[in-house]
């Protein structure tokens, strides 16, 4: 590494199933996010868009038929195969000896999209919260169809980065699922479904509250995006409402108010963290790094 990058840490807002449907109803903190450095809307989704898959690029720098993550698989339980040559950034990581945490909704991130072998400080709440809290958690999912996993894992969050232990983390992975959730139950574009992505926007203006209080502001590269939208109650094709996502980079030498110009997709978030954190981008990477972030 010839040059000490000015980014400590790389945080990852991973916003599951929005797709763009964000700019349909009023989300300040979205907003005032994008103006604060680079965006892009017309940022790509991997086909199937699926969660597994495009999480699994993500995370992976790779297309799905390369990692061969599958929603059915990762929910089942099965981990991500240790000996595959397409490794997460967490497990590209493993040599530096970084703090790494992953904070997801969905525990199948952390339980078979990163490597079981990585060190990291995994969140779930179907994985770490009480029995009790868990079945409640399951009723409003399933009875109520109004999931409300976002709220265990914002507060969760809230309370780690306050911890000052946790003041040299280095890679930070946070999913909200809730905005799927509810377009799983009432259909993506519905009035809940867009309901839940202003209840979004409230807990990322915490999470970014949170950040800005811990002082990690100047030094912290900030990504947001997500891996697919939705059609009717589902996604997994291929039409514009499903692949249509956004991609918004905030940190130290970005513009603010700048636009991506360069076409991107969610899984190039591979290749800006790697980037951030000094180490070299894979040339077996089909993740990009976008043109505007060459002198991170
Ligand atoms: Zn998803
Ligand atoms: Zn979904």
């Amino acid at each position: 590494m010839g040059f000490e990058s000015p980014h400590k840490r790389v945080i990852v807002l991973a916003l599951d199933g929005v797709g763009r449907f964000f700019t349909e109803v009023p989300t300040p903190t979205i907003d005032a996010f994008f103006a604060s450095g680079a965006s892009s809307l017309t940022a790509k989704a991997v086909v199937p868009t699926d969660s597994a898959q495009n999480w699994g690029s993500v995370l992976h720098g790779v297309l799905p038929e390369k990692h061969g993550l599958k929603n059915g698989d990762v929910e089942a339980g099965i981990p991500y195969d240790e000996n595959n040559p397409y490794p997460s950034v967490y497990k590209m990581f493993a040599d530096r000896n970084f703090k790494m945490a992953s904070f997801v909704a969905w525990e199948s991130i952390n339980t078979g999209i990163i490597e079981l072998s990585v060190k990291a400080d995994k969140y779930a709440p179907l994985t770490h919260e009480n029995c009790f809290l868990r079945w409640w958690l399951r009723f409003k999912h399933h009875y109520l169809k109004d999931s409300v996993y976002d709220y265990t894992v914002v507060s969760r969050l809230v309370d780690y980065i306050r911890n000052p232990e946790n003041k040299d983390l280095k890679l930070l992975f946070v999913h909200l699922t809730d905005v799927d959730e509810h377009g799983h139950g009432h259909g993506y574009g519905s009035q809940p479904y867009l309901n839940q992505i202003k209840i979004l926007d409230s807990q990322v203006a915490t999470i970014l509250k949170a950040i800005d209080e811990a002082g990690w502001r100047d030094d912290s590269l900030v990504i947001m995006t997500t891996d697919h939208g939705g059609i009717g109650k589902g996604h997994g094709g291929s039409s514009d409402q499903e692949v249509n996502v956004f991609l918004a980079v905030r940190g130290a030498g970005i513009e603010p108010n700048s636009k991506i110009e360069s076409e991107v997709m969610n899984m190039d978030c591979a290749a800006l963290i790697l980037k951030a954190l000094g180490k070299e981008i894979p040339v077996w990477f089909d993740a990009k790094l976008p043109a505007e972030f060459s002198s991170l």
